[in-house]
């Protein structure tokens, strides 16, 4: 076992206190699950000497053949150019590669049977392979001076889950056989099995071993959102996402949704992805042939980029339509709505306002009249005999003539008045700023129609109808309140009720 130092000691610890307790100690139990071989120790041992040369790691490597061609293999495609000529020896992989990277490439290549026979192995292989070389082309791009770091990185994100898989053979094989389960889901269905995900054992694991604090970092974090100032960080992060979309079913489909998780370009630039995509396409065949790793057909890296383009717009499309018909559904909400409270404020048989829009109207007038000194009147229209006149006729035909009058109130008073039935056969007309001399004309041409015109016709009978009506104006009367106001008309009313019916009164006239 690697010594640690305590800082690394305190790490170790703190992730293992973040295992379930039956997950840590079947991951410590575990014989498969792998310790350092004494290659990679011997390369981690040399990379804790900081003034070890290159030359040191080249010769420890090349005691192991298929470990050697791995290297060079994982060096050609980080740094790879049309022009220059390959890596061809494990020194030349080292100087391209860089401490880092050869130290990932060599723990990655000896921790775990190689090549992987099991499907869920290889997939998480192809995974770790593709993000490597898209996490070291995009640092090649956004902060260049740490490609070998983003490569190490990216290639042991998800070391964890070879850890679950040589812990829990079954088990992990059954949760990682569904190839088009996305990477978010895997997550998922790790927590639900194991109580925690692979980037919390890989990070344990990679502490156990004794890697550097900044590597068992990443690895717990690898899977954080894309909104970080750091570009290595990003680096790592997108590496994973990337590689999902290029080895996906339909890449396309799966590149639109991390395009449209970025919110695109601002982040990467179309350039960027696209150049990634072209590397990537060149990369993978050379990269899976040297390593014995079969991967899917090859993807048109332009027409891919252009396919998950085209998606991501006809989502747009489809959600502006979605929220237009959401739109549509406020408005006609809205619209609902106004019709709701306008009921409740009318009355359903005369279409007049009710009695409680006429008390709040009444109230606000009042108050206004007060705080500006103006002035307005009320008529308080009381039918006559009505009683009489539904026992005579029935109560529809009452009823059709209350809805009569409601109409001819509507017609005589002007936009600026409110007509309402103040009850049964009972209605009040608020006059702002008018006066009793106009309130009293406006009374009098209502009693001049009723004189005029008969209500209805029954069997060729014409029936007219009468009204007593009082009249109340806020300057003729000390009014505390808009109650008094309807009172006095009131009063006056029934003044004219008792004098015989039929006629108009003024309060403080008559
Ligand atoms: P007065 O001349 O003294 O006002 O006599 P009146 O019969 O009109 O007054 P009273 O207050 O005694 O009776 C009111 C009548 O109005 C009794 C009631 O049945 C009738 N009424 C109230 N609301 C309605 C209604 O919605 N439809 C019908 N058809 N009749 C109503
Ligand atoms: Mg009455
Ligand atoms: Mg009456």
């Amino acid at each position: 076992m690697t010594s640690r130092s305590t800082e690394d000691e305190t790490l170790y610890t703190s992730l293992t206190n973040g295992l379930p307790s039956f997950l840590g100690n079947a991951l410590l139990r575990s014989a498969s699950l792998p310790s350092l071989p004494a290659i990679a120790m011997q390369v981690l041992e040399i990379a804790r000497s900081p003034r070890a040369p290159l030359s040191d790691y080249a010769r420890v490597i090349e005691r192991d053949p298929g470990l050697t061609a791995r290297l060079i293999a994982a060096a050609n495609s980080v740094h790879y150019l049309r022009s220059a000529h390959p890596a061809q020896t494990s020194l030349e992989a080292t100087q391209r590669l860089g401490l880092d990277a050869t130290l990932a490439t060599v723990l990655s290549f000896t921790l775990f049977p190689w090549p992987p026979t099991e499907n869920a192995a290889l997939q998480t292989w192809r995974r770790a392979i593709v993000a490597a070389v898209v996490a070291s082309k995009l640092a090649h791009q956004l902060c260049p001076e740490q490609v070998g770091s983003a490569f190490t990185l990216a290639l042991l994100q998800d070391i964890g889950i070879l850890a679950i898989l040589t812990t829990y053979p079954d088990e992990a094989e059954a949760l990682y056989a569904e190839s088009k389960v996305s990477h978010a889901q895997l997550v998922n269905a790790e927590r639900r099995h194991f109580g925690s995900d692979h980037t919390l054992i890989g990070a344990w694991l990679a502490a156990k071993w004794g890697l550097p604090s900044s590597i068992v970092h990443a690895i717990d974090q690898s899977h954080d959102g894309f909104l970080t100032d750091d570009m290595a960080t990003l680096c790592l992060r997108l590496s994973g996402s990337i590689a999902d979309a290029w080895l996906s079913p339909e890449p396309s489909t799966t590149l639109a949704m991390l395009l449209r998780q970025l919110a695109v370009t601002e982040t990467l630039p179309t350039n960027v992805i696209e150049a990634l995509f072209h590397h990537l396409s060149e990369q993978i065949d050379l990269l899976t042939d040297i390593l014995d790793l079969t991967v899917p057909a090859p993807v048109n890296s332009q027409t891919l980029l252009a396919d998950a383009q085209q998606l991501l717009y006809q989502h747009s499309l489809t959600l502006t339509a979605r929220l237009d018909a959401q739109q549509q559904q406020l408005d006609t909400l809205q619209l609902h709505n106004s019709a709701l409270e306008e009921r409740s404020r009318i009355d359903p048989l005369t279409q007049l306002a009710n009695r409680a829009w006429l008390e709040q109207q009444l109230q606000e007038r009042f108050a206004l009249c007060n705080e500006q000194g103006r002035t307005m009147s009320v008529v308080f229209i009381d039918l006559d005999h009505f009683k009489v006149l539904n026992d005579q006729y029935g109560h529809q035909t009452g009823d059709l003539i209350l809805e009569r009058f409601g109409k001819i109130l509507a017609s005589l008073t002007r936009s600026g008045d409110l007509a309402g039935r103040y009850g049964g056969e009972e209605f009040l007309i608020i006059l702002p700023d008018e006066t009793a001399q106009t309130a009293r004309q406006l009374a009098e041409r209502i009693a001049l129609y009723l004189n005029e015109q008969p209500m209805l016709k029954i069997d060729q009978e014409a029936l007219y109808v009468t009204a007593s009506m009082g009249i109340a104006c806020l300057s003729n009367g000390n009014f505390s309140n808009e109650r008094e106001l309807i009172d006095a008309a009131d009063q006056s009313m029934y003044f004219i009720k008792r004098s015989g019916r039929r006629g108009i009164s003024v309060h403080g006239q008559d």
